[in-house]
């Protein structure tokens, strides 16, 4: 019997690393293994086609290609070139972007390349125009001087990070937080939802050189359309970073008021998460900030990995299919799906429910953190992350919340009928786990105490769930 060109493509390529360090080889088997077994639940996470994945594997990583297409820094880069202006097309028509710069290697550089293109665009300073016009060796130690000064100090709003934002919107662990003097809106203490009343007053007073929009762990749309008018009314530019929900904007399920691109300055993302691609980013513009854009790479980014640039190209022709519209219709489906079915069992959902592809569950309801919640979830074979829900009592490392997404289960095959099936395995996780204490007696925020045996017969059942939809059906290892 002959086997399929999947199968075989990957059974050869593991031969040939095998022969080098088998152990390498013997970790991505088992990595499939894994994925294949387990209810995977990470918002963020998905699975990305063969094609995209074995787009990778090969010699287009050996090249260097610092520049832009057509003006590279090294030469020999013509079919570097090729896949890099496909993939640019496929973004821009997909999205209905006038630029796409598609180089990032992650979210974080994306929005990395985000900034520097809105303070060179924004910030008046003659230091900068000079460094600009590629004279950085004629700037003087005065030109630099002022340069930092006129770069440090400008002021960011975005939203805050126990409302969902993301720590590159400005908090501190990331640079972003060290480049900007940044202020943040929540949501609405009684609704989960973004009042934007309060976004236009904080606009008003704290007047911020760019106004972000965009999430990691908020439940419901964001209209962009309002959040454009807020960041106009104070000369802002306006950037939304759809991380999360590219593929939701990608699959029209986010359209008018809710897709960002017609409304942002500029629109970052990553290209793995709901938008099924290789691991990298992207950067999308009109006109105005193009030339920008593309200096990233080398002002904030090593050279590009043409290899994710062909992966980045095979995916968003992917994303241009019409089953893909069907693929983000029913992402949304399958969260409302779920939950509902959690609603129905008494969990209390951050907002009361969805309208993208992630639900927020605050599992205090069952005298849970977060963190005992994802680890009793995990011990039942059930792929979760702690997540911080507003004004969360439990900072951000314990958390009071567990944030789950339906991208990666969605594209499994799995339906509203099995997102109730899971409402019902975490429910029972849930309310048949308990806080544990210290040795001294005291309430732990990261020991708990679940039956193993319940845990085993949960991991069963979730397996079970998923046999009639089996991941890369047509990857057979051997
Ligand atoms: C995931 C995420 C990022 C970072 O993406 P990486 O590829 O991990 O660097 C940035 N912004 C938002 C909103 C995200 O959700």
């Amino acid at each position: 019997m002959s086997l399929n060109a999947e199968s075989t493509a990957f059974r050869s390529a593991l031969e040939v690393i095998r022969a080098v360090e088998p152990r390498v080889a013997d970790a991505i088997g088992a990595e499939l293994a894994d994925q294949r077994e387990s209810l995977k639940l990470i918002a963020s996470e998905n699975y990305a086609s063969p094609a995209t994945l074995l787009a990778m594997g090969n010699w287009f990583s050996d090249k260097y290609a610092e520049g832009t297409v057509g003006r590279r820094f090294y030469a020999g880069c013509q079919n570097v070139d090729t896949v890099e202006a496909l993939a640019a097309e496929h973004a821009r028509e997909l999205f209905g972007a006038a630029h796409a710069y598609v180089q990032p290697h992650s979210g974080i550089d994306a929005n990395l390349v985000a900034f520097w293109a809105i303070l060179a665009d924004r910030v008046e300073s003659p230091a900068l125009k000079k460094a600009q016009v590629r004279q950085v060796n004629d700037l003087t130690e005065a030109d630099w001087f002022a340069l930092r000064r006129e770069l440090g100090n400008q002021r960011m709003l975005g939203m805050s990070l126990d409302a969902g934002g993301h720590l590159t919107h400005g908090f501190r662990p990331n640079i972003s937080g060290k480049m900007f003097d940044q202020r943040s809106y929540g949501t609405d203490p009684a609704t989960g939802l973004i009042d934007y009343d309060r976004v236009a007053e904080a606009a008003r007073e704290f007047k911020p050189l760019i106004l972000v929009a965009g999430y990691s762990a908020y439940p419901r749309k964001v209209n962009f359309r309002i959040m454009r008018e807020i960041a106009d009314s104070v000369g802002a530019t306006f950037m939304v970073d759809m991380a999360h929900f590219a593929g939701l904007v990608a699959g029209k399920v986010f359209t008018g008021d809710f897709d960002p691109v017609p409304h942002a300055h500029i629109v970052t993302t990553t290209t793995h998460k709901s938008l099924r691609g290789p691991r990298g980013g992207m950067v999308l513009c009109g006109p105005e900030l193009a030339d920008q854009v593309d200096r990233g790479c080398p002002m904030v980014l090593g050279g590009p990995l043409p290899h994710v640039m062909g992966a980045k190209a095979v995916a968003l022709a992917e994303a241009r299919r019409p089953d893909f519209a069907d693929y983000a219709q029913r992402i949304v489906d399958n969260a409302q799906a779920l939950a509902e079915g959690l609603v129905r069992r008494g969990t209390k959902l951050v907002t009361g429910g969805t309208d993208n592809h992630l639900v927020l569950l605050d599992v205090s309801g069952y005298g849970l953190t977060g963190r005992q919640a994802e680890q009793a979830l995990l011990d039942s074979g059930i792929v979760t992350n702690r997540n911080a829900v507003p004004q969360d009592p439990n900072g951000a490392w314990y958390t009071s919340g567990i944030r789950i997404g339906t991208p990666a289960l969605t594209t499994r095959g799995l339906g509203v009928a099995e997102m109730d099936a899971t409402a019902e395995l975490i429910h029972t996780v849930l309310s048949q786990t308990q806080a544990g204490s210290n040795p001294d007696g005291t309430p732990s925020k990261a020991k708990y105490v679940l039956d193993p045996a319940l845990a085993d017969k949960i991991s069963k059942q979730a397996t079970e769930l998923l046999t009639g939809f089996p991941l890369y059906p047509a990857v057979d290892l051997g």
